[in-house]
């Protein structure tokens, strides 16, 4: 059984596309077209360079010295922190955008909770001169002032959305909303690996480079391609989609996978999706939803901007399925704790996000020869206010 999208978009019972009417023939215009592009020479030769000059790939793998010694194991971290604009998101937002081209479209629209994937995607639109609209909670847009003074700089228009919680969930509601009214010139840049097929397949493709370089930079460092265990925290999870994507079907690997637990799980304040939810349809596809009794989508609550939404891409929520991935909750306070120790140790400032992967950690009985590979998905800039905020 392979663990990768089938041809129909699912993922065991998860994914499919669950898309109003007038979506179809867009939705289905990019599905019979991103997998040409994507393996299109053409294509990769001008994405390849970009995640080389511009972005800075590969990133470094790095042997953890201190870490490992505290963990009683050999830790590499894998330095997304290190990538343009600070995270993994740019590596998708490059893709989805050289994909937008080549079908002809003029416009960019994104969703944005943290607003990382707002930044993500403005760097890539000015980079093309693409007109870019940026949909955005107004709690998120008064929380995020940085990210949204960086969007606008850069040249894209920020809409405060109001409806809802007014928070990720809610933009990216608009932002369906505003693709609906114009289907034939507009792009939908989503960040992660979520959405109604072929989304997530693509947002993990585009993420696959993480793994990728993985596999040649063990071998020259270790003498082997395989780890023991990858480790990567989840929001939507595009970031563990690409530290495993070329590792999902090899048993060998364990996958670990780091969700959101709030203040704990059983608090009501928490966005571990995968521990809590029950099958639903969100932006598009069947994944586990947080939701009540009635159906109603609860709002979701992490520390962390970034993990911060009440569902799960259809890939990790089929692994959590089938056992194939150990999903731990990792707790606000926990968190904050590894990434002070990361750094401390190392001399890395993580961020809040990647801090979730740092906290499971502690979480898993090592043997002393074990091989461990955990994926920094970003820096903590963005997040130094909250890490002084929460030592008070
Ligand atoms: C957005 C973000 C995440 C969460 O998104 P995934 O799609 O689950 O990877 C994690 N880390 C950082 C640094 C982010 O910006």
């Amino acid at each position: 059984m392979s663990f990768l999208v089938d041809k129909d978009g699912y993922y065991g019972d998860f994914g499919g596309a669950y898309i109003p009417e007038i979506l179809h023939k867009c939705v289905e215009e990019l599905q019979n077209t991103y997998l040409d592009v994507l393996q299109s020479e053409d294509f990769k030769r001008e994405y390849d360079r970009l995640l080389r000059d511009y972005v800075g790939r590969p990133s470094p793998l790095y042997r953890a010295h201190r870490l490992s010694r505290k963990y009683g194991c050999k830790i590499y971290l894998k330095r997304e922190d290190l990538n343009h604009t600070g995270a993994h998101k740019i590596n998708n937002t490059i893709g989805q955008i050289l994909l937008a081209r080549r079908m002809g479209k003029r416009r960019i629209i994104a969703e944005t909770g943290a607003g990382q994937h707002g930044v993500a995607t403005a760097t890539v639109c000015a980079l093309m001169d693409m007109e870019c609209v940026i949909y955005m909670g107004k709690t998120d847009v008064e929380r995020q002032h940085i990210n949204v003074e960086k969007i606008k700089m850069l040249g894209a228009t920020v809409v405060p959305v109001t409806g809802g919680n007014m928070t990720l969930k809610d933009a990216t509601n608009e932002a369906i909303r505003d693709w609906c009214c114009h289907p034939s010139d507009t792009f939908y840049i989503i960040g992660s690996t979520v959405g109604p097929h072929p989304y997530p397949d693509m947002v993990s493709r585009l993420q696959s480079v993480i793994s990728e370089e993985i596999k040649k930079q063990l071998a020259e460092q270790e003498g082997r391609h395989c780890p023991d265990y990858l480790i990567a925290c989840v929001g939507g999870g595009s970031n563990a989609a690409g530290t495993i994507y070329h590792y999902i079907n090899d048993n060998r690997v364990k996958i670990v996978l780091a969700e959101a637990g709030g203040k704990g799980t059983d608090t009501g304040m928490t966005a571990a999706t995968i521990a809590l939810g029950k099958q639903g349809i969100i932006h598009g596809a069947r994944t586990y939803v947080i939701q009540n009794e009635d159906g109603q989508i609860e709002e979701p609550y992490s520390i962390s901007a970034g993990l911060d939404y009440p569902g799960i891409g259809p890939m990790h929520a089929n692994l959590a399925a089938q056992k194939r991935a150990i999903v731990l909750s990792v707790n606000d306070d926990e968190a904050v704790r590894a990434a002070y120790e990361l750094t401390r140790l190392e001399g890395i400032i993580p961020a809040l996000e990647s801090a979730h992967a740092l906290g499971a950690l502690g979480k898993i009985s090592f043997k002393p020869d074990d091989v461990v590979v955990l994926t920094v998905s970003g820096r903590g800039d963005k997040d130094i206010e909250t890490y002084l905020d929460f030592e008070k």
